[in-house]
């Protein structure tokens, strides 16, 4: 339950009203008649994410940024008279509105939220097409007709002010609503591509190049058209860069289109690309950028999961001993060369066939995944804790010498015999510790360890044993 006071709430949608109307006459600096249908309406896809956010509260507030911003471009406030028809199309188009963001996260709720939009071509397609299109549909229509029943828009601009109206809130959801959720979803499940600082600047100039060069070769009367260039760019752009820089390059993209369309005359540029064409290239491109961005996290997906269970044990969630190997190797080879200390700990469950034999397998397995998940806690980030074979297990020790290492396997004995494992059993290990000495590679330091192993088993079980020292031959 949402548990903010009251007051806040009520400041909360006031500030979303302003930033409406803000964003509103922003886009308006680049709409079409009578002043509010834009290419890109901006507020359909920064409210449907502050909504997701912040919560429906903000809904009052949208719906009152909507009516000023629409009706800022074509109502008159000369006389009354005058005013009330505009201050009716105003409320329908705040109406519209609404129901545009309030359609768009109902579509996202049901897609999973922005992780699930990811996850699933489905649920990609549910957002696309119920959030980004049936809610633009929606404002579209009350819009429209409001503005038409006021008289500001003739019959004969009702098909194309729609359909620009369309695109421009479906573009504005596409382009903004996933880019700001996105940064509320962590690093591991948003994955950033490999490139360095030096390569996403670089990426980031051909980005915002990409749509001047059409109209700058144009000034030396060279017909060269590079909007071709959009789709690869930002392909390019998602792969290297990540997620997140695939849905910032379009928003780069639309600004430097917008000013160019704006102030190409000015500029002494040459232009012909219309709005419409360029609703269509955006709305074209990232959709693009959303389903690759899907299958990509698919393919991520299937590839951690398939690497944790490569290298980790299904029944406890430890590393398992393919995994082991290598780290210990890893560690073996930092401890000659730095010279710092390197112990492991083999450990065995004693007498751990009686626990099967007496009350089941499964009884057995839940015992194994306590003692794991009981064994693992108190690790320090640089051990390592591998299942190595059925009841055996591995403890690396990085930096610890035989006395440190002793120390860490008695305490863990002794915590594993004074607690009940898997419901109601109480069993105990055998420990065997090792040192790495001068010379041991891998299978000496692991066979010193296996020999005190056999050698607690010996002395009667439940205790830890050191290998004894190599002497020098
Ligand atoms: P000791 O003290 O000498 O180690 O006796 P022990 O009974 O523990 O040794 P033994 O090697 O005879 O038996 C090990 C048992 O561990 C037998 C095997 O069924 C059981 N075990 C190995 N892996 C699993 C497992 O994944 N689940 C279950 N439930 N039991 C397992
Ligand atoms: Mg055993
Ligand atoms: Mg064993």
């Amino acid at each position: 339950m949402d548990s903010t006071p009251g007051p806040r709430k009520i400041l909360d949608a006031f500030a979303a009203a302003v930033l409406y109307v803000v964003l509103a006459r922003l886009g308006q600096l680049f709409a079409m008649e009578p002043g509010n249908i834009t290419p890109v309406w901006l507020p359909s896809g920064v409210f449907l994410a502050l909504v997701v956010l912040r919560g429906h509260h903000l809904l009052p507030g949208v719906f009152l940024g909507a009516m000023l911003g629409n009706g800022w471009a074509y109502t008159d406030l000369g006389s009354l008279t005058a005013a009330l028809p505009g201050v009716l199309a105003a409320v329908m188009n705040g109406v519209g509105d609404t129901l545009c963001v309030l359609v768009g996260v109902w579509a996202l709720d049901r897609s999973g939220g922005i992780v699930g939009v990811f996850r699933s071509i489905r649920q990609l397609a549910t957002f696309l097409g119920f959030g980004a299109l049936g809610g633009s549909v929606i404002s579209a229509v009350f819009g429209m007709s409001g503005m038409y029943l006021e008289g500001a828009v003739p019959a004969s601009a009702l098909f194309s002010g729609f359909t620009f109206w369309v695109l421009g809130d479906a573009v504005g959801v596409m382009l903004l609503a996933p880019l700001m959720l996105s940064f509320t979803v962590s690093e591991q499940e948003f994955p950033e591509g490999g490139a360095g600082i030096l390569e996403r600047l670089g990426l980031l100039v051909v980005v915002l190049a990409v749509p001047m060069v059409t109209p700058l070769l144009r000034t030396i009367d060279i017909e060269f058209r590079m909007d071709f260039m959009v789709a690869p760019l930002l392909l390019v752009v998602l792969l290297r860069a990540g997620l997140r820089a695939g849905l910032l390059a379009p928003v780069c993209l639309v600004a430097v289109h917008l000013i160019l369309l704006n102030r190409h005359e000015a500029l002494g540029l040459s232009m012909d690309m219309t709005p419409f064409v360029l609703q269509l290239l955006i709305a074209v491109n990232v959709a693009s950028v959303l389903v690759v961005g899907a299958l990509l996290w698919q393919q991520r997906e299937m590839l951690r999961r398939a690497t944790e269970e490569a290298t980790h044990d299904a029944l406890t969630g430890l590393w398992n001993r393919r995994s082991g190997i290598p780290r210990l190797e890893k560690e073996l080879a930092r401890a000659v060369r730095y010279a710092t200390p390197l112990s492991v700990v083999l450990f065995d469950i004693d007498l751990f066939k009686e626990v099967n034999d007496n009350h089941g397998h499964a009884a057995g397995d839940a015992v194994l995944r306590d003692l794991s998940s009981l064994a693992d806690r108190d690790l320090r980030e640089t051990d390592m804790l591998a299942r190595w074979g059925g009841e055996e297990f591995l403890l690396i020790l990085p930096d610890t010498n035989l006395t440190g290492a002793r120390t860490r396997a008695e305490r863990l004995r002794t915590r594993i015999a004074e607690t009940t494992l898997g419901g109601k059993h109480r069993i105990t290990i055998s420990a065997g510790v090792a040192e790495l000495e001068r010379g041991m590679g891998v299978d000496d330091l692991l066979a010193a360890a296996d020999r005190a192993l056999y050698t607690a088993k010996e002395n009667g079980r439940n205790r830890t044993e050191l290998a004894s020292p190599v002497r020098p031959a």
